[in-house]
Formats: structure tokens, C-alpha cells, sequence
């Protein structure tokens, strides 16, 4: 297939979207909104994306029969999570328009890729040390002060596959009981906060960020995004301009969210970053004027970005496990919006939906946050 990277799909063109999840299914939404259709890519024809979606392909990422059938379908290839095979996504790249680009892809699923990478392009990440053999792990336990963060280096999210270590004992533990995969030790940094940035880069290089977002976390998860972050100007500034630098450097087409730690003298330092829709964005479907899917959908299809403006000040909490079925009361709370995805089983530890909760424009008055926090439910 040629492809004219330059000239922009028009509505009624189809987006495929590998992954089933809530990402792909909010941003199957917001393609539907404006004219377009979507075929997802996924293991079940009942994952959520799968509910709201014209055409689903449902077998195993590995399989090339439907990787053909998929491409030949769809106008331009998407991903709602980076860990999609490499062969699929090497193949999805010679048959097909793919956005944002394999290459993003390999560097966002290896924290050793990743952090080389940002180094490379003098972006900051906390102090880090490869673990590969046992001359490595070696060296890298000499390295560990007051404490560092043991984590594997592919397939670790909501904290798995990721240590607290405090003694080259603990090191050797974390090490042995993943298999003795890659990985990396990391300097413990005493943030000041967490916060990221949502940055859509379009083919042409246009470029717009929402705005910086705090997130608080419970049990590794995610569990509340307060926007806009209480945090400096110049901090926001610099958290801003970091994300543009890292989409500039990846040559990236489409989404890419950035997890940093604001250090306590106002420094910012990369924890990681996905180069799609993230759970840190999900407030701007209700308090942007675009919301972080459009954007997705607007700059995978070359279309004018739109506006991230935040026109409310928001709270967004995640449904984890059984919360969610407490959805009566979350539908009578004020000025709250309800966001549930279809998932049939609430396990433990399963994002099943979210709430964002509106409050005034402007920056935060002193104290607001938490006078919301405290009425949060
Ligand atoms: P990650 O899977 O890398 O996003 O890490 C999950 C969470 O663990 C982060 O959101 C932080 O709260 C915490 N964490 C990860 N790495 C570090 C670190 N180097 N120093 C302090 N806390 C960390």
C-alpha cells in the first residue's frame, strides 16, 4: 500500500485500534463523534472497546491471517496500549498507515530504551543502572543508599513487577523472583509531587499540551487526578516544555502522556511515558473543550488539533474493583460525571470506570483542594 502521509482521512474514514480496553473504547467514542468508524483489535469480542465498535477482530495479537484482514480494513492503525507485539507492529508498519510510529512503541516498552533515550536527548529521569547479568546486579547493589526502586524492564504497570529495595539482599530477591529478566535500579526520589503532561503532536508538527495534572496514588494504582497540579508556574513551564522536547525527539504523530516526579526544589524529572490516551487524562473529557480522545483521534487523522482549554477545574477518581457498584450514589453526587466501561466483573484491583467532579475555573484558591478532596465522597 503507498500511503500520502500529508493529506489528512476524512470523516467516515476507519480507525483501526489495536487493544480492547477503556482507552480504546473512549477513544472509539470520540471518533464516532465526529464521523468516523472504528475496527478494534482484540483477545474478546466483550472487551470494552469491543462493545461500541463496528467491526472487531478477536484473536491473538500474533496471528498474521487477521493482521491482514485487520489492515486491509481500516485507513490508519492506532494502539491504546504500548505493549503490542513488536513482530505485529513491524507488520502492521509495511501494510499499513501506523500512528504514532513502531518506533515509539519500542522505545516506550523497555524502561532501558526509554530512559537511554531521554538521557541521550538530555531530558532528566531519576539516577538509573541497568540489570542484565550477575556482574550487573552486582554493581548496581553497590549503588543502593537509603533505598532505590527495583523494576523489571518491559511489561510493568500499576507497579507490578517493581521492588522497594533497601539492601543488595532485597535486590537479589526482587531479581530472582521475576526470572531474572532485564531491569533496571532506580534512585528513590523524594517528590514533591506527582504530575503529568498530555502532549498530541499532528503529521505537520503542530503541537498542544493540556494542562499539568497532579496524580496521587493508592495501592500502585492511580487514584486521583487533581487539574490543574498546585504547583509554580515556572515548574508547570518547565513540565510543559519537557513534553513538547520528548514528542519532538520521537518524531511523535498522535499521543504521547508523560508521568514525571516535581522534585522539592521544583525540578522535573521523567518517570515514564505512553505514547496513547492515559487514565491521568480522563478529566478533560469532561472539563476540556477537546478532550485528550478527540485530540488522539484528530491527530492520527492529520486533522487541525483542537483546543486542550480547560474551561473547569476537575477531580477525577478512579472506580477500582467494587466501588463501581456503588454507581447509584456516584450518579447523585453534584457536579459529577460518571464514566463506567462495561467490564462484566468488578476483580480487585480492575479499573471498571471513573468520576469526574467539576468545580470553578482559574487557578486553585489556597486550601481548595483539599476542602474538594474532603467532599469527595
Ligand atoms: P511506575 O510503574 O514507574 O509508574 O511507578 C509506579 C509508582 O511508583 C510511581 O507513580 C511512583 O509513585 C512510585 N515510584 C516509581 N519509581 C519511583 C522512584 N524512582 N522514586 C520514588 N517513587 C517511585
Amino acid at each position: 500500500m503507498t500511503v500520502d502521509k500529508s493529506a489528512a482521512l476524512p470523516p467516515g474514514s476507519v480507525i483501526g485500534i489495536m487493544g480492547g480496553g477503556q482507552l480504546g473504547r473512549m477513544i472509539a467514542m470520540a471518533a464516532y463523534q465526529l464521523g468516523y468508524r472504528c475496527a478494534i483489535f482484540c483477545e474478546s469480542d466483550k472487551d470494552p472497546a469491543a462493545q461500541v465498535c463496528d467491526t472487531v477482530v478477536a484473536t491473538p495479537y500474533n496471528d498474521p491471517d487477521a493482521l491482514a484482514r485487520f489492515a486491509d480494513l481500516v485507513d490508519v492503525v492506532t494502539f491504546e496500549f504500548e505493549n503490542i507485539p513488536a513482530d505485529a507492529a513491524d507488520w502492521l508498519t509495511r501494510h499499513a498507515l501506523v500512528r504514532p510510529s513502531a518506533k515509539i512503541l519500542e522505545v516506550s516498552q523497555d524502561r532501558i530504551v526509554e530512559k537511554s533515550f531521554l538521557n541521550d536527548h538530555g531530558i532528566g529521569t531519576a539516577p538509573w543502572v541497568e540489570i542484565s547479568d550477575a556482574d550487573t546486579l552486582t554493581a548496581a547493589a553497590a549503588r543502593i543508599d537509603e533505598g532505590a526502586v527495583f523494576k523489571t524492564a518491559r511489561f510493568g504497570y500499576d507497579g507490578k513487577g517493581q521492588a522497594m529495595v533497601r539492601s543488595p539482599q532485597d535486590l537479589s530477591a526482587a531479581w530472582e523472583e521475576t526470572g531474572r529478566v532485564r531491569a533496571v535500579l532506580e534512585g528513590f526520589v523524594d517528590f514533591a509531587c506527582e504530575v503529568s503532561v498530555i502532549v498530541a503532536r499532528g503529521p505537520d508538527g503542530a503541537m498542544e499540551c493540556f494542562d499539568v495534572v497532579e496524580n496521587r496514588h493508592a495501592n500502585h494504582i492511580l487514584d486521583i487526578t487533581i487539574a490543574p497540579a498546585e504547583i509554580s508556574p515556572e515548574t508547570s513551564e518547565s513540565a510543559l516544555a519537557t513534553a513538547c522536547a520528548v514528542a519532538e525527539a520521537l518524531d511523535l504523530t498522535g499521543l504521547l502522556a508523560i508521568e514525571m516526579f516535581v522534585t522539592r526544589d521544583g525540578g522535573i524529572l521523567i518517570n515514564e511515558i505512553a505514547p496513547r490516551p492515559h487514565n491521568s487524562g480522563h478529566w478533560t473529557i469532561d472539563a476540556c473543550v477537546t478532550s485528550q480522545f478527540e485530540q488522539m483521534v484528530r491527530a492520527v487523522c492529520g486533522l487541525p488539533l483542537g483546543s486542550p482549554a480547560r474551561h473547569s477545574n476537575a477531580i477525577m477518581r478512579n472506580l477500582i474493583g467494587d466501588s463501581a457498584n456503588r454507581w447509584h450514589e456516584w450518579l447523585e453526587a453534584p457536579q459529577t460525571k460518571l464514566h463506567l466501561y462495561g467490564k462484566a466483573e468488578a476483580r480487585p484491583g480492575r479499573k471498571m470506570g471513573h468520576m469526574t467532579r467539576l468545580y470553578d475555573r482559574g487557578p486553585w484558591k489556597p486550601g481548595a483542594v483539599d476542602t474538594a478532596l474532603k467532599g469527595w465522597v
